[in-house]
């Protein structure tokens, strides 16, 4: 609507364009709202079930240059990590930020970092000095546990049984 009605060079919108333009902040504000209700959610659930949490401390790369699809991910990705912050202080759980680098490539066993970064297909981390095989993100969750000072090994006492038979497997 707004490129049909966009103004001639160096001319003022009309009321078509202004009105036009009204509506698309009203659709991105409609998108804003969606996805901060969608992140307290499951911020929510998240605090709920945990007592101590790790976040990756990143940088939401909202004001690089990007595509907009991109903008958008990186908004979500903010908005739902201020969620769960927010959400845990409130709860009274202790939330640790981490740094963000390297924490898909380095081994949450032995601490080496492998020398390039994990294609995004690759699932599964295998560590070249001590030989740890172990799901991509699971390798990285550990990582992050172990970055904040929890222990990853205290973690996985609470998964259900069946999360420990999948393992084995
Ligand atoms: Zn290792």
């Amino acid at each position: 609507m707004m490129a049909r009605r966009k103004p001639k060079k160096g001319k003022p919108g009309s009321k078509g364009y202004r009105e036009a333009k009204k509506l698309r902040a009203k659709a991105h504000k409609k998108v804003a709202r969606q996805r901060e209700d969608t992140g307290r959610k499951w911020a929510k659930k998240v605090v709920l079930d945990h007592d101590a949490i790790a976040v990756e401390d990143f940088r939401s790369n909202f004001l690089a240059k990007s595509t907009m699809a991109r903008k958008a991910a990186d908004a979500a990705i903010g908005a739902t990590k201020a969620a769960l912050i927010e959400m845990g202080r409130k709860h009274g759980r202790d939330i640790r930020l981490v740094h963000p680098a390297h924490t898909t490539m380095d081994c949450a066993r032995c601490d080496a970092r492998a020398k390039h970064a994990l294609p995004l297909g690759e699932r599964t981390y295998t560590c070249t000095a001590c030989g740890n095989v172990s799901p991509r993100d699971k390798n990285s969750a550990r990582v992050m546990l172990v970055r904040a000072g929890l222990n990853p090994a205290g973690a996985e006492g609470v998964r259900p049984p069946g999360a420990l038979l999948q393992e084995a497997a």
